[in-house]
């Protein structure tokens, strides 16, 4: 080695030692191998015992998931965590200068080794809420457990930013509207302590992405902020974009980042998140309507699965919009009557293609709107789940379903429908006091319970132990039930004994390949045997043909249903089928 080599890496030695920054050598169970003079000035304090020892041990305090971080990470080598702000309790007396805040990186060296790098913070930290606070009118502006602006304090930052005059080109603004996939499943299993640690993580993750944004600093967008909008709902502003694109990109990021897992104690939580997005490069925007559109756009990446973004579209706040107003107008359906039952026979199916007429009916709702017209049931039972209507709406349809079958009873007699089949939806079956309004709705009609079916779908019945229970005091009432569009959701031919149903209605998208597709048949054929060894009848679903009816028939199908024999009727128009058939 020459002189001029040794001097060299003396000086870089004498740097390393006299650096401003914390540099530790460690292995990688934390063992400390070297450490610079900065990592003792600010490790001492943090040690309980005074030692030096174990890096993890002397940060487990702080930053209990570090060991599980270390250990998670896979690769040979690389950057394990970079800027990640250790929060230090500023309780003890004894060291009142010791930094409250520490920034911490991590390097893999190689299988055994790693190089940590640890950063005082605080002045960072104190720094970046200041300026916050300075841009915000007040304190009150801020959301306490994050220290990130609030609903208020995001729209008064969005309301500059929207006022702001914009260059023609290249100087979008852009809000990014961000909320948890399942946020209430962490608070209702692991508690709202935790909830609440996720939060502060995914806030300082927020940040953080932010802060190392990949573009270049003279390409930055003059402000990326982070904001808490909502329980579990987050916003991010950005501003002086190039274009709308990096608003996409910036969102693909922050959901991936989001995404990785977060460690909290012993638990590494995984959540997805969804977001929406909306750019624009012209003033001519409300702040409200902004993080409006955004939160549209979110709910729509959250429909359709969530963990994804969404870019904001006139088209989506033309159809909230649509829905909003069916929504009012759905308020008013009931007592303005324009809620009304379609009937359709359900029919026994018999040898040689003959069918018995008087099996039963089902209740399918109609919503007849003042100025749309007909609205099926697909289009507004989702609206009334999510809009607290649909308690009521469903006991208006078994009340006049009831009375109607009632009514056929009388002026049929054995001709009548022998069962009446009611849908249940998901928001009524965890309804606490469903079973009373059932009880009380067939007492006032005069009708037997066992007389009425009631359908839930395959998905539903599969979900969670108070379903179960609901469907068992359903049961114990002496209603049957049945499990709607089998073969649709969840649950499999394994796991039909669990379910207190008496009927399985094998899903329209399998009779309808009856006849075509050998596959098909053969799962309506399991189904069938699966069925009838519980004891349980079968309904085939949808049924246009004969030949899927003689399909469905061979393989052992009870009963059957389907444009065949009739679509669904008005009451009167059943009593009219009905007759004709005998
Ligand atoms: P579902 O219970 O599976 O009802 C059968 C649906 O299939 C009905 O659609 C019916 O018109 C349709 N259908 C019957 N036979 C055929 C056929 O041969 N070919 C074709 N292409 N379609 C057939 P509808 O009336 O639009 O109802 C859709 C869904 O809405 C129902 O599915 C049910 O889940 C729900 N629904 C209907 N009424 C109510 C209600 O009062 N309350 C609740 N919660 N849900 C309801
Ligand atoms: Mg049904
Ligand atoms: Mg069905």
């Amino acid at each position: 080695m020459s002189g001029e080599n040794d001097s060299a890496y003396e000086s870089l030695i004498q740097f390393l030692y006299r650096a401003p920054v914390a540099l530790i050598q460690l292995q990688k169970d934390g063992s400390i191998e070297m450490l610079n003079p900065m990592a003792s000035q600010l490790l001492m304090p943090l040690s309980q015992d005074g030692d030096l020892v174990n890096f993890f041990q002397v940060l487990q305090p702080y930053a209990p998931g570090l060991i599980r971080l270390c250990t998670n990470f896979k690769h040979e080598q690389g950057l394990i965590c970079e800027g990640m702000r250790v929060a230090i309790n500023k309780n003890r007396r004894d060291h009142p200068e010791s930094p409250a805040v520490l920034s911490l990186g991590l390097l893999k060296v190689d299988g055994n080794r790693l190089m940590a790098i640890l950063l005082d913070a605080t002045h960072e930290v104190v720094r970046e809420q200041s300026i916050l606070a300075s841009r915000l009118a007040s304190a009150a502006k801020l959301d306490a457990l994050t220290q990130l602006p609030n609903r208020a304090g995001a729209l008064e930052l969005l309301h500059a930013m929207t006022q702001r005059a914009r260059a023609p080109s290249g100087d979008y603004c852009a809000v990014l509207f961000i909320n948890f996939d399942r946020f209430k499943q962490i608070n209702d299993t692991l508690g709202n302590e935790v909830g609440d640690q996720v939060i502060v993580l995914v806030a300082e993750r927020l940040r953080a992405t932010l802060r190392s944004s990949s573009r270049p600093p003279g390409k930055r967008s003059s402000a990326e902020l982070a904001a808490r909008v909502g329980g579990d709902e987050f916003a991010v502003l950005l501003d002086g974009l190039a274009d709308r694109d990096v608003a996409s990109r910036i969102a693909a990021r922050l959901l991936d980042r989001l995404s990785k897992p977060y460690i909290i104690g012993n638990h590494d939580l995984t959540c997805t998140f969804s977001a929406g997005v909306v750019a624009l490069n012209s003033d001519a925007y409300d702040a409200d309507d902004l993080l409006r559109d955004a939160a549209i756009a979110m709910a729509i990446a959250k429909a359709g699965g969530g963990d994804r973004f969404e870019v904001f579209c006139q088209q989506m706040r033309d159809d909230a919009l649509l829905r909003r107003g069916l929504e009012t107008d759905l308020r008013y359906a009931i007592e303005r009557g324009e809620l009304y039952n379609l009937y359709q026979p359900v029919v026994g199916l018999l040898a040689g293609g003959k069918f018995d007429p008087a099996a039963g009916v089902e209740a399918l709702v109609r919503w007849k709107h003042p100025v749309r017209g007909i609205v099926g049931p697909l289009e507004f039972i989702g609206i009334a789940e999510d809009c607290g209507l649909i308690g009521a709406i469903g006991e208006k349809v078994l009340e006049m379903a009831c009375r109607d079958f009632v009514g056929w009873k009388q002026r049929l007699g054995t001709r009548a429908p022998r069962l009446l089949a009611v849908n249940l939806s998901r928001a009524q079956l965890s309804q606490e006091d469903l079973c009373d309004k059932v009880k009380a709705i067939l007492a006032a009609c005069g009708m037997e319970p066992d007389k009425l079916q009631l359908e839930i779908t395959e998905s539903l019945a599969a979900q969670g132990k108070d379903i179960q229970e609901q469907l068992l005091r359903l049961k114990a009432l002496g209603v049957k039930l049945a499990l709607d569009d089998f073969g649709t959701g969840y649950s499999s031919l394994s796991s039909l004994h669990l379910l207190p149903v008496d009927t399985v209605k094998i899903d329209r998208s399998f009779v309808t390949l009856a006849g075509s597709s050998r596959h098909h048949e053969v799962l309506i054929e399991a189904t069938v045997k699966v069925a009838r060894s519980l004891g349980m009848n079968t309904v085939a679903e949808g049924i246009e043909t004969e030949e899927q009816a003689a399909v469905v028939y061979a393989q052992g199908c009870n009963k059957g249903q389907g444009y065949l024999y009739s679509r669904p009727i008005s009451g009167e128009a059943v009593e009219e089928w009905l007759s004709e058939m005998a």
